[in-house]
């Protein structure tokens, strides 16, 4: 279950709704971020007003030089790179807990892939694209966290994945504070069915692990239980996984239900296979059986909420599927 102390940890480029941080002064206004707000913890960064560029600035751009890249602002020739550089490592060095990142997109700075690479500081074409400095070092260090840009978190399935990611490892770090095997025990058979619809090797894994056939220490059964917890949700799930994991629950209620509610559900199976309709749909109707024949074993499971229901709008529902 979601509580408080469940809340993720994610560092988000200021100019996301928080701060009018942007070269040019303005603010980007974002839905999605302004509603995950009460859901989350927001460290808000501008890394480059933290080196020092005032508010508004002369914009600055990545240059290809030799084989290095090199951040430069064209209108005072400043080489920003190592300024750049440093900021980055020693605030992402100094960052604990921290469940996913949320940047701006085609920023010479935060932007963590399409950014555009030019061949000379002024008038030199774009020859590539590269990860901002400042994405590109949040890419290096933290590679097993949920990253994305405002731009692809538009689309349905990319913001699906991301809110399952960082509600499952915020779920997953409150518990390690318990440092209880039981809870653990108890944490790994609430995800069962969301680790079987991403990841069934994984989720296999995770079990042998729990099973801590050779004893280890809880601290050492925890560590090695949130690296390959993270793995599982590092790809978003399979397209048919989530249909398996629909027939998995299915069969709790075979002896409850007339053979015309089952056809009802099956054809909501098939219409989410075909991309027709939402997973949610199908899902709700299951959700609707789990209340009614009190399965608690199931109404337990994180797959029918992997994280707050507000955060999926009405308006995109079943649109952008990739
Ligand atoms: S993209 Fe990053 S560096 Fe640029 S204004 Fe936004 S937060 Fe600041």
């Amino acid at each position: 279950m979601l509580t408080a102390a469940a809340k993720p940890r994610i560092v988000v480029s200021k100019c996301i709704g928080f701060d009018p941080c942007r070269y040019n002064g303005e603010i980007v206004h974002d839905k999605f971020v302004a509603r995950l707000e009460p859901h989350v913890e927001f460290i808000c960064v501008c890394p480059e007003v933290e080196i020092g560029l005032g508010t508004p600035r002369d914009p600055i751009r990545i240059v290809s030089s030799g084989n290095a890249l090199k951040l430069i602002q064209p209108a005072s020739g400043l080489d920003l790179s190592g300024k750049m550089r440093g900021f980055s490592s020693g605030f992402l060095g100094d960052l604990k807990e921290v469940d996913g990142f949320i940047l701006k997109n085609r920023s010479p700075s935060c932007g963590f892939t399409d950014v555009k690479v030019y061949s000379g500081p002024e008038k030199g074409p774009v020859i590539g694209k590269a990860s901002g400095f400042f994405g590109g070092a949040v890419l290096e260090k933290f590679g097993d966290r949920a990253i994305e840009d405002e731009g692809r978190l538009r689309n349905l399935n990319i913001r699906e994945h991301f809110l399952t990611r960082v509600f499952a490892c915020a779920r997953f770090r409150a518990l390690r504070q318990s440092s209880s095997m039981q809870d653990l025990v108890r944490f790994q058979a609430a995800n069962k069915l969301l680790l079987m619809a991403y990841n069934q090797t994984k989720m296999r894994e995770l079990g042998g692990i729990v099973a801590n056939r050779n004893r280890k220490r809880v601290s050492a059964v925890l560590a090695e239980y949130e690296k390959t917890f993270r793995e599982a949700f590092h790809k978003p799930p399979r397209h048919a996984s989530p249909i398996n994991v629909l027939m998995h629950a299915l069969g709790y209620f075979k002896q409850e239900l007339s053979a015309r509610e089952k056809r009802h559900f099956l054809e909501m199976c098939e219409s989410y296979r075909r991309g027709r309709a939402p997973l949610s749909s199908a899902v709700s109707i299951l959700q609707s059986w789990i209340i009614r024949f009190e399965w608690e074993y199931l109404r337990d499971q994180t797959f029918f909420h992997p994280f707050p229901e507000d955060l999926m709008a009405l308006d995109d529902s079943g649109r952008g599927r990739v």
